[in-house]
């Protein structure tokens, strides 16, 4: 294997970095440092770390146009998209600077006379982050903030699709004063790093976001030296519509989950299971509105709709058009493609099929692309039986202004993440992750900071005598 790639623009095939893989050596050699550093790093107090963090965030808001620009230029997604991650992303550093500082212990009480009974929370050491593609800054620092926080040092490793964004913001976080062997990153293939990080007894932690096949690998992969693992991993979100729902509404925040990033989110709708009283109207007004959406170079300040990844999502993405079409579906917008004659760049034109059944692989697979099948139910339990009929436990969707059938969906949906009249429920202070095959723990809020942290317990005894 090369120890180089390219990094290239999805919208343009220009070529836009040539990064040099790290030898196994050098990323042995970073973890040692890392972990040397996690001595020292660990006793700084709270307020300081703190502090630091709110350095990074501010220096990464100045940079703002820059780091987005390069985050578009690299993924492909709409530069408006870009500069909404990084306020997302630095949400979680804002967030994380706080709760460095609320890292409480507790006393309990004795069950002998005389003891004193403390509990307390210790960074758990030198944490190892794999992040995907689709969103290049939030990922990471949804996993540097909290470790940061909590006195941990880390090491990450971006795709290789789109390395850029998180090589600037690493540097930033050193300009922010956060010491160099405190925060790293090295680049190269996610199976040959993945590999160093998981044998390393160095790595006391290992968190991931990506797809669920490599999330398996890696908790495998992890038990030989007994990591503890985050997972946030692959997603097939539904979107139920009721008979009583706000059509409107659900159209407009069914538009905001489907195609957002192209439709390459973890959380976005990749069913759509609608009355069948209403079908009809909101099916029509889906693929008007869909029909509006602006495809093309996200740096063009009219687009909404940016390039598909690489020739492999492309693939896939037509593939269960094609499947679909086939076995029945019937198409209202889109199932149309762009793509230039080096093959290197791939658009896809947000795509509404209707008439969609249970023998169609996208009512099966992950799509990760700008494509909503929908489909019909009559009773709530026939949505609730489609909706949970998958592995995945990510994120659900449903609209509905009846209080009783919202209740009742949400008690039954067997997902990590719900939005009831909301498309865009994510957030720095709430915790983001999924159930089933989605993944194990969660990212964000209180319970973000957790996987970061070793609970030590202390009983003094004889304190009367
Ligand atoms: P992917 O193939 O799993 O890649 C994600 C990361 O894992 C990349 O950095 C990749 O590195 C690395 N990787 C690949 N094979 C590996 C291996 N054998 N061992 C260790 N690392 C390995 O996923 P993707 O196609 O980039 O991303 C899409 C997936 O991510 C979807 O399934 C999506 O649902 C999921 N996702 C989940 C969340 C969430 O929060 N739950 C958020 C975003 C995305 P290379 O670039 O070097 O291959």
């Amino acid at each position: 294997m090369s120890n180089t790639f390219t990094v290239n623009n999805p919208a343009t095939g220009e070529t836009l970095a040539t990064i040099t893989r790290n030898s196994e050596e050098e990323i042995n050699k970073a973890l040692q440092t890392g972990h040397e550093a996690f001595q020292s790093w660990k006793k700084t107090n709270a307020h300081e770390r703190s502090r630091l963090l709110e350095k990074w965030s501010q220096l990464i808001q100045k940079n703002k146009l820059e780091i987005a620009t390069v985050m578009t230029k690299e993924n492909g997604k709409p530069l408006a998209e870009s500069i909404g991650e990084v306020d997302y992303a630095t949400s979680y550093i804002d967030w994380y600077a706080e709760e460095a500082k609320r890292l409480y212990g507790r006393t309990v009480p004795a069950h002998v006379d005389g003891k004193r009974l403390l509990v307390s929370k210790h960074p758990i050491g030198l944490v190892a982050a794999i992040t995907p593609w689709n969103f290049p800054a939030a990922m990471m620092t949804r996993k540097a903030a909290p470790a940061l926080a909590a006195g941990c040092t880390f090491i990450v490793k971006p795709a290789e699709e789109t390395p850029l964004t998180t090589i600037r913001l690493t540097e930033l976080a050193h300009e922010a004063g956060i010491p160099t062997d405190v925060i790293q990153c090295v680049n190269g293939k996610g199976r040959i790093v993945g590999k160093v990080f998981t044998d390393s007894p160095l790595v006391k932690k290992l968190t991931f976001t990506g797809s669920t096949p490599v999330g398996k690998a890696l908790i495998k992969a992890s038990a030989d030296t007994v990591k503890s693992v985050t997972m946030e991993l692959g997603g097939h979100a539904p979107v139920i519509v009721a008979k009583d729902a706000d059509i409107d509404k659900a159209v407009e925040q069914t538009i905001i989950t489907k195609f957002r990033n192209a439709g390459q989110t973890c959380v976005c709708a990749n069913r759509i299971i609608v009355h069948e009283s209403i079908v009809d109207e909101f099916s029509t007004k889906l693929a008007e509105k869909t029909k509006q959406l602006v495809v093309g170079n996200g740096l063009d300040e009219n687009t909404d709709v940016g390039p598909v990844i690489n020739e492999g999502s492309y693939e896939k993405i037509v593939h269960q058009i094609e499947d679909a079409v086939t076995k029945g579906a019937q198409v209202l917008a889109g199932a149309e493609y762009d793509v230039d004659e080096n093959k290197k760049c791939f658009f896809v034109y947000p795509t509404i099929l209707t008439d969609v059944t249970d023998k169609m692989e996208i009512m099966h697979e992950e799509t990760f692309g700008p494509v909503a099948p929908i489909t019909t139910f009559s009773e709530l339990d026939e949505a609730i039986k489609i909706a949970n009929n998958t592995p995945y436990g990510l994120a659900a969707y449903f609209f509905t202004n009846d209080y009783r059938i919202g209740n009742y969906l949400f008690d039954n949906l067997d997902y990590g993440i719900i939005g009831w009249n909301d498309g865009a429920p994510s957030a720095a202070h709430i915790p983001f992750g999924g159930m089933k095959e989605s993944g194990l723990g969660r990212e964000g809020g209180t319970e973000g900071i957790e996987p970061y942290l070793e609970t030590k317990y202390l009983s003094i005894g004889n304190l009367i005598d």
